[in-house]
């Protein structure tokens, strides 16, 4: 039986439904596991608990195909990768864009190498960098340690470097914001978003340029990005030798796209702020158990921030404020399970488990 590839409604990646906006040719070979198209995701829970005429709409890149965003970023780097006729690729990653990197190259038999800080990396990442098949070397250093390595190895051996300085990560991720204003018919007011590496901020406010220009919107949004308290060099304005936080993703004392970052909130007249820890792990809880959303702590430093800014009276009745949340709750399985959630385990009697939950 010959089976049709053209499934009704067929859901494609990115480089298929964006190529006229992304740098790729009819030769450029598509490596893809039909990431994207994410939903976006009404909150009912938010807007009530901050006591606020305002839509928020959770951009949940959970669900992209390794659970988070870095897979919009890693579908090109990787076709554009084997198209210049590479074999291997390597990257330094907090979790995220090693899973990814690994699965991408594992896709079209490509090597992969990533290099991680020793015993800082979130089990379910760890877990898919392995099981996907990449070589995984931890060193007794940091992420802004581990890219520098990445960045001297790949300039001295044939190997390709995949984190976000690789412009094609960034021209993937800027889908992020097409998608959006497919969506919604226009950009939103506003944009929050967390800051790690700054890459993924300099993403989507290059989408929302370019698809004003294009004639796809009418306003830009204001770009919030938001750091963790512990790690907030850009907040600060200086590098941060020891970065420290829960949200292991944007664990990074000296972010690569530094500059694009400023850029994005200058340009868009928004902010680049902080967010305790407290104030992650509370945001966090709360759309997972008020919201039904489950995404991993960095994720959460978004919301944080729109709560933060809501209670300053930041945000304009009426407005639409769009947050990315960029991965996974699956992903980091010790943090999940490290609150007071108790699990009874009992005889087998419906009268005793009636009793516990008193009904
Ligand atoms: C990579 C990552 C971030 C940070 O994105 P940058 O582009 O490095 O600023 C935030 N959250 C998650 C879940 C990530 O994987």
């Amino acid at each position: 039986m010959k089976i049709s590839r053209k499934i009704l409604n067929r859901r494609i990646g990115i480089v298929e439904r964006y190529q006229e906006y992304l740098p790729v040719t009819d030769k450029t070979p598509i490596v893809s596991l039909n990431e994207g198209n994410t939903p976006l995701i009404l909150s009912e829970a938010l807007p009530a608990y901050l006591k606020l005429n305002v839509r928020i709409y959770y951009k949940f890149e959970g669900l992209n195909p390794t659970g988070s965003f870095k897979d919009r970023g890693m579908t090109l780097a990787v076709s554009k990768a084997l198209e210049e006729g590479g074999h291997a690729i390597m990257c330094a990653s907090t979790g995220n864009t090693s899973a990814s990197a690994a699965a991408y190259a594992s896709r079209c038999g490509m090597k992969c190498y990533v290099i991680v800080p020793d015993g800082q990396i979130a089990k379910g990442k760890l877990l898919q960098a392995f099981r996907y098949g990449a070589k995984v070397i931890a060193i007794r250093g940091n992420f802004d340690d581990a890219l520098k390595l990445v960045q001297k190895i790949t300039q001295e051996y044939p190997i390709k470097l995949v984190n976000s300085v690789n412009p094609f990560r960034i021209e993937g991720q800027k889908t992020g914001s097409f998608e959006i204003i497919d969506e919604l018919g226009d950009a939103p007011e506003y944009h929050a978003i967390p800051v790690g590496n700054a890459g993924n901020i300099t993403a989507y406010w290059k989408g929302y340029k370019e698809y004003l220009q294009l004639g796809k919107s009418e306003i830009l949004p204001k770009m919030l990005g938001f750091q963790a308290e512990g790690s907030a060099p850009i907040v600060r304005g200086e590098p941060v030798a020891n970065p420290k936080t829960i949200a292991s993703a944007i664990k990074i004392g000296n972010p690569a796209s530094w500059k694009g970052a400023l850029s994005a909130r200058d340009e868009s007249g928004g902010l680049i702020d902080s967010v305790t820890d407290e104030e992650i792990t509370w945001a966090y809880r709360f759309i997972a158990e008020k919201d039904g959303v489950f995404s991993e702590p960095a994720s959460a430093a978004a919301v944080a921030g729109v709560i933060k800014l809501a209670r300053q009276g930041y945000f304009q009745e009426g407005t639409r404020i769009a947050v990315t949340l960029t991965g996974s709750g699956l992903k980091d399985p010790d943090f999940a399970l490290s609150f007071d959630d108790r699990m009874e385990s009992i005889e087998p009697d419906a009268d005793k488990i009636v009793k516990l939950i008193g009904v």
